[in-house]
């Protein structure tokens, strides 16, 4: 009788492991469900969808996360990017001058502005644009800069201004991925003559859709961004210009608005996980290289492994999302063939491309998750 009673042995093994997402929104979510109810109830209770008081009361309190006076909010990212662009009077023929090692949607911004992406290599230890090889790829065409402040950290502002400022350049700042980072004591968003942010779903700061937003401290590049959203509207039936439809609806701002107000919190919490890979980290797994003066916002927690698909392999074993950013630059995308690129073209983000994993960072994360991840990364 005893003996059919005992425990089975399987009980005395470890446990399969908690399952750990890359993201965790559900977290998120679950923590703030009551109120985001009530402000999307508020909004179909006012019948009021678009250009309403959410977005306006968002743009408002938006403002400081990126130093900027104005933000306008739009349909997405990258339209906040394209936008941006052609309000600093990017046109047709122009060259803009950006990285390869980035998401699809920064070169195709460029394009949407009707311009042509000329990229530059990045620093072969940080991943973002290399100022250098900037100063280089510039001609008599190239009428803007576009910096991308990766997996949170700002890039090499100071240098870039310097180029931008000597060359009569204009300077935006993709920061889609840096919601409150910092570049000494200021936040990234009001160093360029523009920056973009994106709030899609999963960015530090996600809406429950698209969304994204221009912040500029130039009322003319503001007011350009605002007739560009809506149609090329100047006044009720007066359009200036072939505009979009591209703004930030209200629930998306009554959601932002909810959420906002944790960003800085979660943040923090972001960059004391960080702070823990990269002492937990051994060679010959190693972080991304960060500057000195720059707090980054660690969108992802991005390690470089010679051996990926090895620790994928051993991730996957342990049921631990990761995500690979970027497999393949983009000027070795096949949207993008015509820009005439090939391998070999941008050794160092094709370097990174190849060696790059990203694990999870994200504000729900625990201690101790960070501390098996470390090891399965370093194993
Ligand atoms: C997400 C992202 C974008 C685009 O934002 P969307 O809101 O998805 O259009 C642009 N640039 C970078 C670097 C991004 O990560």
């Amino acid at each position: 009788m005893k003996n059919r009673k005992r425990v089975p042995y399987d009980t005395f093994v470890t446990p399969t492991p908690r399952p750990i997402p890359l993201v965790d929104l559900a977290a998120e979510s679950a923590e703030l469900a009551e109120p985001i109810r009530a402000a999307i109830a508020e909004v179909l209770a006012s019948m009021q969808f678009v250009l309403g008081p959410n977005l306006r009361r968002f743009e408002e309190e938006f403002g400081p996360v990126a130093g900027a006076s104005e933000t306008i909010a739009v349909g997405s990212g990258t339209d906040a990017i394209a936008f941006a662009l052609r309000a600093c009077g990017v046109e047709p023929g122009d060259e803009v001058v950006t990285t390869p090692y980035t998401f699809i949607a920064t070169t195709e911004a460029i394009l949407h502005a009707g311009a042509r992406p000329v990229y530059a290599d990045v620093d072969p230890e940080t991943g973002l644009l290399d100022a250098d090889d900037v100063a280089r790829r510039i001609t008599p065409r190239t009428r803007a800069i576009l910096p991308v402040h990766l997996f949170g950290q700002p890039a090499d502002l100071d240098e870039l201004s310097a180029i931008a400022r000597g060359r009569g350049l204009r300077l935006v700042e993709d920061a889609a991925q840096a919601h409150g980072a910092r570049y000494g004591e200021r936040p990234v968003g009001s160093f360029g003559d523009a920056a973009a942010f994106s709030f899609y779903p999963s960015k530090n700061l996600g809406a429950y859709g698209d969304g994204g937003c221009v912040t500029t401290n130039d009322p003319e590049i503001a007011r350009r961004v605002r007739r560009l959203r809506d149609h090329g509207r100047a006044g009720r039936h007066l359009h200036e210009e072939v505009g979009f439809t591209s703004r930030l609806d209200e629930i998306q701002a009554a959601v932002l608005r909810v959420k906002l107000p944790r960003l800085q919190g979660w943040n923090a919490r972001r960059r004391a996980l960080a702070a823990r890979y990269r002492q937990r980290l051994r060679s010959p797994a190693r972080p991304y290289a960060e500057k000195e003066g720059r707090e980054s916002v660690y969108h992802l927690y991005a390690v470089r492994v010679p051996d990926r698909e090895a620790v994928a392999a051993r991730l996957e074993a342990a049921r631990v999302a990761f995500g690979i950013y970027y497999p393949r630059p983009n000027h070795l995308q096949p949207a993008l063939e015509f820009l005439g690129h090939r391998e070999g073209s941008f050794p160092n983000a094709e370097r990174l491309s190849r060696e790059t994993i990203a694990v999870p960072c994200h504000p729900y994360l625990r201690d101790e998750d960070v501390d098996r991840i470390a090891e399965l990364l370093s194993g």
